[in-house]
């Protein structure tokens, strides 16, 4: 009876799969199935409840908004783009972050995150495959650190036209950020909805051509994944670069070695950076 379970569980530990404690992925770190496997029971109750705990907030924050004094006025869509653009950089920065450093085995964010984000490098169609909670799951729960920043910092009673602006850009910040992942799914799918095929033509959210740039070589390019607007002037002014080659002189790690292989990432530091060509890789919004 040990015996089976002990050849049960050697079985889990070469293909990745879990039993309930957590077993290091080491070589499968480039088999989609092994990273898929990852998904566990636990996983999927913590994005539930990342996604209630995030409503809970959004939805008390959406009311506090509506108490305040000062609801309308020429800055209401200039509050929107700001929540806009805040969430394009969050979702370009945690991104960049995952798939940059660390490896499924680092502890807490290893299994929590950059398993998605690997998995999605080795198998870009997965994501087309999962169901509302897996795709959306993590966005919303990191969403909650916006609405819970809106409900300490905006008071309905006491709401200045500042507050107002503030507490407005966080609901829009929220929204967006809880869809990224919605957005990325539908940027990988054959057939989007065809409202969506339009928002996508008009680059109100992320088009597919612009976000294969990210799958292709180096990697290293287009890491905002909402509506893609931010990805221009970051690189523009090279601020992933820039971050790696301070991170790399502080702890002499080498940025992607996880993702793409020491070579190719060796190859990529070394490579000189070739001006942004901005115009060719990022676009706003257009007509269609
Ligand atoms: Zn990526
Ligand atoms: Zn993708």
């Amino acid at each position: 009876m040990r015996d089976e379970a002990d050849t049960e569980d050697a079985a889990r530990e070469r293909d990745g799969r879990t039993s309930g404690r957590p077993v290091p992925f080491g070589a499968s770190v480039h088999d989609p199935n092994a990273l898929e496997a990852g998904y566990t029971a636990g996983h999927r109750a913590y994005e539930i409840g990342g996604i209630i705990v995030s409503m809970t907030a959004a939805t008390w924050l959406c009311v506090r908004v509506a108490s305040c004094p000062r609801l309308s006025g020429w800055w209401v869509p200039l509050a929107m783009l700001v929540g806009i653009l805040t969430a394009d950089f969050v979702s370009g920065f945690v991104h960049w972050a995952f798939d940059t450093w660390g490896s499924v085995d680092t502890p807490v964010f290893g299994r929590l995150a950059i398993r998605t984000f690997r998995h999605h490098h080795v198998d870009q169609k997965a994501i087309t495959r999962h169901d509302f909670i897996e795709t959306n799951g993590h966005n919303f729960g990191l969403s909650t650190i916006l609405g819970v920043t809106g409900l300490l910092t905006v008071q309905s009673e006491t709401a200045t036209m500042v507050g107002t602006f503030v507490g407005m850009s966080l609901i829009a910040g929220i929204f967006f950020v809880a869809l990224t992942s919605q957005v990325h799914k539908w940027a990988h799918m054959d057939h989007p909805p065809a409202v969506v095929a339009f928002l996508q033509r008009t680059r109100l959210v992320l088009s597919p051509e612009h976000h294969s740039l990210h799958h292709s070589a180096p990697y290293n390019r287009n890491y905002c994944i909402t509506v893609g607007w931010m990805n221009g002037p970051l690189r523009a002014v090279r601020f992933f670069e820039t971050l790696e080659r301070v991170i790399t002189a502080v702890t002499g790690w080498v940025p992607r070695e996880d993702d793409i292989g020491k070579d190719a990432a060796l190859a990529t530091v070394e490579e000189p950076v070739s001006p942004p060509d901005v115009a060719a890789e990022v676009k706003g919004p257009t007509l269609p």
